[in-house]
């Protein structure tokens, strides 16, 4: 138990080479694409490829539930148009494909947009429908919804969105949720007092369920608080501010999931892993 503190580490040369980069800022927990995020296309991961990150996962010692792969930018599982979402679902089922050809348990992933041309109950029950399809393709992998800051038309910004597409899901062992701290505070969920703090996460524990809780994504944001806006900030250095870190990292309901970083400043990964964790310990 504890806490698995992370970042989204490069993947760049293949990923085998994840493990070894969170193992370099001091990581017990981590994230990674499993291709290049921005491109539709994507080469099969080798059998080379496969055995050097199981390898080196072992030499790390970093547990495979505490990995958080992130789907690619590019899927969009409400997409109204229906061949354009078929080419998201294609594209997802890859993304869980590799999941299990490595092993791992989660696949993270952003819910969808109505590019204002179906209402968000459309989309979000063509979400659940692809949610259903993709579980039906894989045994071993939970797919782990983010909630999102609510720019443009997506979808995942309200907590009853989450609730929703849970609900729908018909295999409720491998559904879950990830918390993005900035989307939560671009969102409207307010956590800079600890009296905010606790009012969203016991609102969130009402509506969607800690038990479905399965990572988070630790981040400042440089957008103001309810602007709808998504972009991350170095911890401390955004709207959010350091306290609301201390709480989550003192708080049981966190406990032994990643928690990874995705901040904006790569070079400060060690630093805030250091920071993170320094505050379990100073009461
Ligand atoms: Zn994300
Ligand atoms: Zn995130």
């Amino acid at each position: 138990m504890g806490k698995f503190v992370g970042a989204h580490v490069s993947a760049s040369g293949g990923v085998q080479n994840a493990p070894l980069n969170a193992q370099k800022i001091g990581a017990k927990a981590f994230a990674l694409f499993t291709k290049n995020q921005r491109r539709w296309d994507a080469k099969p991961l080798t059998k080379k490829n496969i055995e050097e990150f199981k390898l080196n996962l072992q030499e790390v010692q970093i547990d495979k539930d505490h990995i958080l792969p992130h789907d690619s930018y590019l899927i969009n599982l409400g997409h109204p148009n229906k061949l354009k979402r078929q080419k998201s679902l294609d594209a997802f089922f890859d993304e869980v494909e590799r999941c299990e050809q490595l092993g791992l348990t989660k696949l993270n992933f952003h819910p969808g947009s109505h590019l204002k041309e179906i209402d968000e109950k459309e989309c979000l029950d063509l979400i659940a429908d692809s949610i259903n399809q993709a579980l039906q393709r894989s045994d071993n992998i939970t797919l782990v919804i983010e909630n999102t800051a609510g720019q443009g038309s997506n979808l995942g910004y309200k907590f009853e969105h989450l609730k929703h597409l849970i609900s729908k899901t018909a295999d409720k062992n491998r559904i879950g949720v990830c918390l993005d701290t900035a989307h939560l505070f671009a969102a409207g969920y307010d956590i800079r007092t600890k009296e905010s703090y606790e009012k969203t996460m016991q609102l969130f524990d009402n509506i969607v369920g800690f038990k479905y809780l399965k990572g988070m994504h630790l981040n400042d944001s440089k957008a103001k608080f309810n602007s709808r806006v998504d972009r991350h900030h170095s911890l401390g250095k955004g709207e959010i501010g350091l306290e609301p870190f201390k709480w989550i990292m003192r708080d049981k309901r966190m406990d032994n999931i990643p928690l990874i970083l995705e901040t904006i400043d790569p070079s400060l990964w060690e630093e805030e892993i250091k920071l993170l964790y320094s505050f379990i310990e100073t009461e």
